[in-house]
């Protein structure tokens, strides 16, 4: 099969999760493709093991033992932000750099996503602007089983490879039952990113934090020097803040952001995250929030509960011991004449919670472009480099041998 046709045939699977299932997976269609996978693997010969009431696919192609084992991982699940079944998708051959007409109201324009340009001439798959398109992530799925085929057919040389396939990624919940136990590589890599040449290991430290005020209320016409508004006291909380929201800042600037907020005038609660990539930063936000608190608490006389609550870390601390693998990917990527790119990811991944389990997990990119939206495409040519890269790393690991490497125990 070819890697279009892998594509195409995972893309027409509907696998949307959902945010505000309470199950696992979030969505029973997921399974469809997990179900597809599975034969696929198992066509391949690769031993498997599935994971039928969460979603979970682990599968292992048999190597050499004497070399590192090394996983892949990619997620079965599309985003709810657009709609995603009945994907029809457009390839246009030979693309001119030109605005793409998706249907008669909408178009992907050059304007607003320059980096079409980077692909004239190349094939370009897109949506029929009513659909995400997929590509997040089964280009990194079909990557993946290209991959493998490869190695099954022409039989190079090779350690153990892992690869799983989990569900719920998109609302965060993917590692959440993934069972390390059944995925006993010595590290691995997400394909998982967008623009080809992608080796990502920062990621932000994340935390939310829940503000609840108390006011004191009494009768408006005898409020003075009395009444204290907690409504009031929110916007002096948001107020004390720098400026440093999502919409103001890029690259390695975090930010405070507010959710949400309820109240009235005796009861108000606040929902902010704050995010940054530097962890002394990170730990000086939780700070401001102390700071403007305590001034509050003190000059209205009144009670204001903090949590904090940290809900991801940055994974580059964690692949201190492992920066081998992006050496190793970025080595792969320039012998292909293929630019690294390492930006830092302004979210989470899966490979972040993993490598903070003991797993180290970088991410690699995958050829796909806007994510999560109608125009969302993904770039065949680039895709096909991209299952080139897994390919390569595969190849280069295979030439050292696994005394060299342990898996980090879990802390
Ligand atoms: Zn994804």
């Amino acid at each position: 099969m070819t890697l279009l046709e892998r594509f195409l045939k995972y893309i027409a699977i509907d696998t949307t999760s959902n945010s505000k299932s309470k199950t696992t997976p979030s969505t029973k269609i997921q399974l469809n493709l997990a179900k597809e996978l599975l034969l696929e693997l198992d066509y391949l010969g690769l031993e498997t093991f599935y994971d039928s009431e969460n979603g979970y696919i682990y599968a292992l192609l048999k190597g050499d033992s004497s070399c590192p084992k090394i996983g892949f991982i990619s997620h079965l699940d599309t985003s709810e932000e657009a709609k995603g079944n009945n994907i029809k998708p457009q390839i246009i051959y030979d693309y001119n750099g030109l605005d793409v007409k998706l249907n008669s109201d909408k178009i992907l324009r050059v304007k607003d996503y320059p980096d079409l340009l980077n692909h004239k001439g190349k094939t370009l798959i897109t949506t029929s602007g009513d659909t995400l398109l997929g590509a997040d992530d089964k280009a990194g799925i079909a990557e993946i089983m290209n991959m493998l085929e490869y190695f099954v057919n022409t039989r190079h040389h090779h350690g153990d490879i892992y690869v799983a396939f989990t569900p719920d990624e998109e609302i965060g919940k993917s590692i959440d039952k993934f069972d390390l136990s059944k995925f006993p590589a010595h590290f691995g890599y997400t394909v998982d990113g967008s623009s080809l040449g992608e080796v990502c290991y920062e990621n932000f430290n994340a935390a939310s934090i829940t503000i609840e005020i108390e006011g004191i209320s009494c009768h408006y016409g005898y409020a003075k020097d009395k009444l204290v508004n907690s409504l009031y006291i929110a916007t002096l909380i948001n107020n004390s803040l720098p400026p440093e929201r999502p919409e103001t800042t890029e690259g390695y600037t975090g930010y405070y952001h507010l959710e949400e907020v309820n109240g009235n005038v005796n009861n108000t609660i606040m929902h902010y995250i704050i995010r940054d990539f530097n962890q002394e930063n990170f730990e000086n936000r939780k700070s401001t929030f102390r700071k403007i608190i305590k001034v509050l608490e003190e000059k209205f006389s009144i009670k204001i509960k903090l949590t904090i609550k940290d809900s991801y870390q940055n994974m580059k601390e964690a692949l201190k011991e492992n920066m081998h693998l992006i050496d190793n990917a970025k080595e792969v990527i320039e012998s292909m004449n293929i630019k690294p790119i390492s930006r830092p990811i302004r979210g989470g991944t899966d490979g972040a919670q993993l490598s903070h389990k003991g797993f180290a997990c970088p991410n690699l990119g995958t050829g796909g472009h806007n994510f999560h939206s109608i125009y969302e495409y993904a770039v065949l040519e680039d895709m096909e480099k991209s299952s080139e890269i897994l390919i390569g790393i595969v190849k280069r690991y295979a030439k050292r041998n696994s005394k060299e490497f342990v898996r980090t125990p879990k802390k």
